[in-house]
């Protein structure tokens, strides 16, 4: 009989932090599989997290264990998630790396009414997909453009639109806290940031910000 089975589980998402390229190395695999059973999955989410189940008991101990390895732990629900970004191929200055990284831990793991979804992208070519998430950011040269409102899912996907332009770092960092904030205290329970956007209006979140 397995005597793991009515061990009380519970799901967080991990990844190997912001970097050149989602990766994870060798370490973080070993770290991660020590918690699963052969048979156990590991979910793949397409923003850049695994979800993994561990036991509730050894929470703070696991994850612990997995920040000793690089990896970055996040919380699963109604919550902000961790920054989706591009690659940075172009170089981790150039494309804004320690702002992205910042950003992330300003807002990732912040509760609001439904799960938000913000992306990055360190140039015009936007391979981490800013404009089909609730929030995206594109680096244009020394600045950071900000967009709202994009929907990659359903047959009411949406492109989003810019708000803000031509924004230095601190005004990114908060403008963007600022939104979540107003999401945050003013959206109603379960309210997705999209419908959220619609039924309050893009003037009223500009006057916020
Ligand atoms: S968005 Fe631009 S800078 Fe970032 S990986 Fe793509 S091409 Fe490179």
């Amino acid at each position: 009989m397995n005597m793991g089975n009515d061990v009380k589980k519970v799901k967080i998402a991990i990844n190997g932090g912001i970097g050149f390229g989602a990766k994870l190395n060798s370490k973080q695999l070993l770290t991660i599989s020590k918690y699963m059973d052969e048979d156990e999955e590991l979910e793949l989410t397409t923003f850049q997290q695994l979800y993994i189940e561990i036991p509730e008991d050894k929470k703070e101990e696991i994850i612990e264990e997995f920040q000793s390895v690089g990896l970055v732990c996040y919380p699963v629900g109604n919550f902000v998630k961790s920054l989706r970004t591009c690659n940075f191929y172009k170089g981790e200055l150039e494309e804004g790396m320690p702002v992205a990284k910042e950003l992330n831990q300003r807002i990732a793991g912040k509760p609001v009414p439904f799960t938000l979804k913000v992306a990055y992208t360190g140039c015009p070519i936007g391979c981490g997909e800013p404009m089909v998430s609730d929030i995206g950011i594109m680096k244009i040269r020394e600045h950071y453009n900000l967009y709202i409102g994009g929907k990659a899912k359903g047959k009411d996907a949406e492109v989003g639109s810019l708000l803000l332009e031509n924004l230095s770092p601190e005004e990114l960092y908060e403008s963007v806290e600022k939104i979540i904030a107003l999401y945050s205290q003013t959206g109603k329970k379960r309210e997705t940031f999209h419908k959220f956007l619609k039924r309050i209006g893009r003037d009223q979140i500009i006057s916020y910000t």
